[in-house]
């Protein structure tokens, strides 16, 4: 990921690009329930970028999903794109899932397994995080 000049993602109907420079602030996968719900997936890859490495283009809308966070979604195919809390201010978490390289995603930690769908949604060698992984990270 650290070599990699850019990475951009898409939506499934493609109305919604997105492109960053530079790398990743960390990639993820949160098992915690309101991203399992809110993407009605076992687990929601991520990838984090600064805010200020990232463009976004076409028709989003957001949904405030509980205080303080946003989750931005396609709104002509509602794919889900990206999540953004006060808690981080400074960067955007992206659908790994919305990747144009699907090679580019390489999950570092399992996030929130104490909400997890069962161990089977589990990386087998992945560090878990009960919730966060501290500070800085979700
Ligand atoms: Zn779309
Ligand atoms: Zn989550």
């Amino acid at each position: 990921m650290s070599e990699q000049e850019s990475t951009s993602g898409h939506c499934l109907c493609g109305a919604v690009q997105w492109r960053t420079r530079g790398p990743a602030n960390w990639q993820g996968n949160c098992h915690c329930q309101s991203c399992r719900r809110a993407n009605a997936a076992p687990f929601v890859g991520y990838i984090a970028f600064p805010n200020s490495m990232l463009e976004i283009e076409g028709p989003l809308v957001c949904h405030a999903s509980s205080p303080g966070v946003e989750r931005g979604f396609c709104a002509s195919c509602h794919t889900p794109v990206f999540y953004r809390a006060q808690r981080w201010p400074k960067e955007t978490h992206l659908m790994a899932a919305t990747l144009d390289d699907p090679d580019q995603f390489r999950p570092q930690a399992d996030f929130h397994t104490e909400e997890a769908l069962g161990d089977a949604a589990l990386g087998k060698d992945l560090p878990r995080y009960a919730t966060t992984a501290g500070e800085n990270q979700p």
